[in-house]
C-alpha cells in the first residue's frame, strides 16, 4: 500500500524539476500573449493602461462574480500588499508561523463552495504523508500524497532552511561546551526561518504571490497580482505545505533525517552534504505516518494542551498527598497494633515517649 501512495524515490528530483520547468514555461507564455490577463508589478504600482480590461473578484458577493478592475482596486491591492508584508518581517518564516497564520488568517473557502474548508482543514483531513526524501545543503525535498481530487498522485514540496550555515557552524565551536551535536543542531535548525515551494495549482495561483512578497518563496518568483483567486491576499500555504510544516515542527522522522544530514555536514571538509532516504526507509516512514492520527496543532492548541497537562499533574499531586496522609508510617502502625494486641501498655508507651524514644526505636524494641 505504502509504495502505491508514495511512489518511487528514484528520479524524484527530475520529476520535481520537470514540473517546475513546465510551470515556468506556462507562466512566460501567459505573460507574452497579446491578450495576457496578468496584472504585473508595474501596473499594481500605478503604470496602468486603462484601455486594458482586466477582472477581479474583489468585493464579490457570489460565486464567480467578477467585474472590471478600476484605479481604486489598484490602490486596494497596494494596501493589501503592505498588510501582507507587515505579517512577514525578515527573511523567511518558521514552520510554526506558517501553521499559526493558516489557522488565524486563513483564505476563506470560495463563495458557494460545496465543501467549505480552509487549507488547514484539508491538510488535516486529506494529507497524511509528508516525507523528507533528499537534501542538498540547505534545501530539503519532501514528497506528500495528493488530495482525492488531484490529477497527480504526489506533490513535491521544496524547503530551504535559511539558517543552514549557522547550524553547520554550531557544530564547530572552539570550546566543547559551546559545541552542538548533530542532533541538537538539527533540532535547532527545524525551528528557524525557512522558505518553501509546492508544485500544486493552489500554491501557484493563490499563494505564490504572497510567499514572493513575504520573502519565503523557495521557487519561481511570482509578481503578477492574484486579482481573481486571492485579491485580499489571505492565507499563507496550501495543504501540502501545511502538512510538511507540521512534520518539520514536530516529527521524529524529520528530526532523524536532518540529524543524519548534519552528521554528514559535520564530517565533511567544507560544511556541505547530500543526503537521501533509501526507498525502504521512506516506505516505512510513509506507513507509520498513514497509521497515526492526522493532527496539525497551532501554537494556541499547544498552549491549551500544556495547560490541561499541568492541571492533570496538579490533580495527581493533590491526590497523592491525600493518600499519604491516610496511610500512617509503618512504625506508627506497629505501635498501634502492639497496643491493640496488649503487647504494649499505654503507660509503658508514655514512659518511652517521655525518654524521647522515636517511633522507630519503640517498634524496634517491640521486635515486631
Ligand atoms: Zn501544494
Amino acid at each position: 500500500m505504502a509504495d502505491s501512495i508514495f511512489g518511487k524515490l528514484r528520479g524524484h528530483v527530475g520529476e520535481a524539476r520537470g514540473r517546475a520547468q513546465e510551470d515556468k514555461r506556462e507562466r512566460e507564455q501567459a505573460e507574452r500573449k497579446a491578450d495576457s490577463v496578468i496584472l504585473t508589478k508595474r501596473e499594481v504600482q500605478g503604470e496602468w493602461d486603462a484601455a486594458r480590461t482586466l477582472y477581479t473578484t474583489l468585493g464579490a458577493t457570489g460565486p464567480k462574480s467578477m467585474r472590471a478592475i478600476t484605479a481604486n482596486d489598484l490602490a486596494q491591492y497596494r494596501h493589501n500588499m503592505r498588510m501582507a508584508q507587515s505579517n512577514f518581517k525578515g527573511n523567511g518564516i518558521t514552520a510554526r508561523q506558517v501553521i499559526d497564520l493558516a489557522s488565524s488568517k486563513p483564505l476563506p473557502p470560495a463563495l458557494g463552495a460545496k465543501n467549505p474548508e480552509t487549507d488547514i482543514d484539508r491538510a488535516r483531513r486529506q494529507i497524511n504523508m509528508a516525507i523528507p526524501v533528499s537534501a542538498v545543503n540547505n534545501e530539503v525535498r519532501f514528497i506528500t500524497n495528493a488530495g482525492p481530487d488531484s490529477d497527480v498522485n504526489r506533490h513535491h514540496v521544496l524547503v530551504r532552511f535559511n539558517a543552514f550555515s549557522e547550524a553547520a557552524n554550531k557544530m564547530l565551536a572552539a570550546k566543547s561546551k559551546d559545541r552542538s551535536t548533530p542532533k541538537q543542531t538539527a533540532n535547532w535548525l527545524r525551528k528557524q526561518k525557512l522558505a518553501f515551494d509546492c508544485d500544486c495549482k493552489r500554491h501557484r495561483f493563490f499563494f505564490r504571490y504572497i510567499s514572493t512578497i513575504g520573502n519565503f518563496n523557495a521557487g519561481r518568483d511570482e509578481l503578477g497580482y492574484p486579482k481573481i483567486r486571492n485579491p485580499n491576499l489571505k492565507g499563507v500555504a496550501c495543504k501540502h505545505v501545511l502538512r510538511v510544516m507540521s512534520e518539520i515542527d514536530t516529527s521524529a522522522t524529520v528530526l532523524s533525517f536532518l540529524t543524519k544530514h548534519m552528521e554528514k555536514v559535520h564530517a565533511s571538509a567544507n560544511n556541505t552534504s547530500k543526503h537521501q532516504m533509501r526507498q525502504a526507509e521512506a516506505d516505512e516512514a510513509a506507513q507509520k505516518q498513514a497509521a497515526r492520527r492526522r493532527t496539525i496543532k497551532t501554537s494556541e492548541q499547544r498552549a491549551q494542551d500544556r495547560a490541561r497537562a499541568q492541571e492533570r499533574n496538579a490533580l495527581n499531586v493533590a491526590a497523592k498527598k491525600v493518600k499519604r496522609v491516610k496511610v500512617k508510617p509503618v512504625n506508627t502502625r506497629k505501635i498501634e497494633s502492639a497496643l491493640k494486641s496488649g503487647k504494649l501498655a499505654e503507660s509503658d508507651l508514655e514512659v518511652l515517649r517521655r525518654f524521647g524514644f522515636s517511633d522507630k526505636q519503640i517498634a524496634d524494641k517491640l521486635g515486631v
